[in-house]
């Protein structure tokens, strides 16, 4: 797969030449044209083109676990939030609820100013633009722009995680909602993330003069309670199979060492295009599918190209399949997709043996589940 060696490439770059001062610059957003001080692997990782366990070990392979501690611990962040959204999948739901909720609000003067870039606040302004044309934001950056959408503009934290997940590349449903919950206050219940004037000048590549930000907001409060329910990891029988790749694990046929006897890619664009996903992210999106279907061509001999139910549900029936198998598809608008369909037909969902085990831990604080990672480590590396 070209964009495979493309990330493999970026990896090996980013860990020899910038990886060893990672903790020290990390914070700086230095604008779009030089991100060197971090990874900029998240497209590749969101759609496990590269995967967190080939990440860390080729970091872990040039430095000590000490030199690079912080690096491998914002690896795990997103694992500890694919955990945490699976064992709470209702946060997901309620989530997708108060949207529709929200509807009638798209259209208002200060919404439609946020998400065009008129607003009061100079910073945010730049940020909309960058990430509508570019597809990405600087970690630092998401953070204020939370901050001030919530507690400055006091926009709905919803609306504005919708925003995100549909025009950042790396967009991912538990990384990107949770981060918004985490910086309102909802996730750590109180505990919230505010933007301060200062912290923006020093650590963004512009300076903004004037800056008029609420630095005095209290945390975000919700009444609802949710509680982790035990993850059903499916066992494989792959007799009568169909594989079902996609690309929130595009890797995943060149990992297996199962066999299948048919192969296909479930094209999920037309579901996310249907919930307003931007061009550039279905574009994005097309391009790894597109490898991910020459690959099953030459590999598996297989043209398949499935893109609804009524289509899946045809090749069961022609090709007498009796399981179809799935790289695990986690919480967000594709598994809502599935779900639907498995009202139909039965669909397994395979697990990867670092998920099954990295998605316990995630069932309180990333305090607690950092504790875990020399375990993890030891078990993976
Ligand atoms: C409000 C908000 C929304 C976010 N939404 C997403 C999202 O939809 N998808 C996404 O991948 N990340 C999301 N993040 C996390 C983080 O901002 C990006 O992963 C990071 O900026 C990507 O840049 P990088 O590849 O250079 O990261 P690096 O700093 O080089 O980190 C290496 C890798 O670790 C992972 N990672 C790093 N930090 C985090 C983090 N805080 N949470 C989860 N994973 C992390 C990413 O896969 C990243 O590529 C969000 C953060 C915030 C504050």
């Amino acid at each position: 797969m070209k964009i495979r060696e493309e990330a493999l490439e970026k990896l090996k770059n980013y860990s020899e030449n910038f990886l060893s001062s990672y903790a020290k610059d990390r914070n700086f957003d230095f604008g779009p044209d030089k991100r060197t001080n971090t990874s900029f692997l998240s497209k590749y990782i969101t759609h496990r083109i590269i995967d967190e366990e080939e990440v860390i070990k080729l970091a872990h392979s040039k430095y000590s676990y000490l030199k690079i501690e912080k690096f491998i611990q914002e690896v795990f962040w997103r694992t500890y939030w694919k955990g945490w959204l699976e064992l709470k999948p209702q946060v997901w739901q309620s989530y997708k609820t108060d949207l529709l909720k929200l509807n009638d609000q798209i259209q208002s003067k200060p919404h439609q100013d946020a998400i065009n870039a008129k607003t009061s606040v100079e910073c945010f302004n730049d940020w909309v633009v960058e990430l509508k044309d570019t597809g990405y934001l600087h970690n630092h950056a998401r953070m204020w722009f939370v901050s001030i959408w919530i507690f400055t503009l006091k926009l709905p934290w919803q609306l504005g995680a919708d925003f995100f997940l549909k025009h950042l590349l790396d967009g991912d449903a538990a990384s990107n909602t949770l981060s918004w919950r985490w910086v309102a206050g909802l996730h750590t219940k109180g505990k919230h993330y505010v933007a301060a004037s200062w912290n923006i000048n020093k650590f963004s590549a512009k300076k903004y003069n004037n800056l008029k930000l609420n630095e005095n907001a209290t945390a975000l409060f919700e009444s609802e309670n949710f509680t982790s329910i035990p993850i059903h990891f499916d066992k494989l029988n792959n007799q009568d199979s169909l594989l079902l790749a996609h690309n929130l694990d595009s890797n995943f046929l060149l990992k297996t060492k199962d066999k299948f006897n048919h192969y296909a890619l479930f094209d999920f664009n037309g579901v996310l295009a249907k919930e307003n996903y931007s061009k550039r992210v279905l574009d994005f999106k097309a391009v790894i599918n597109q490898e991910i279907a020459d690959h099953i061509r030459s590999n598996f001999s297989s043209n398949t190209i499935i893109r609804d139910k009524e289509q899946l549900l045809k090749i069961i029936d022609e090709k007498n399949i009796k399981n179809v198998i799935m790289p695990y598809v986690t919480c967000g608008y594709e598994n809502d997709f599935m779900n639907e369909i498995k009202n139909k037909t039965k669909i397994s969902y395979i697990a990867r043996d670092y998920d099954q085990y990295c998605f316990q831990f995630s069932n309180k604080g990333f305090f607690a589940f950092k504790e875990q990672i020399p375990k993890i480590l030891s078990k993976f590396l």
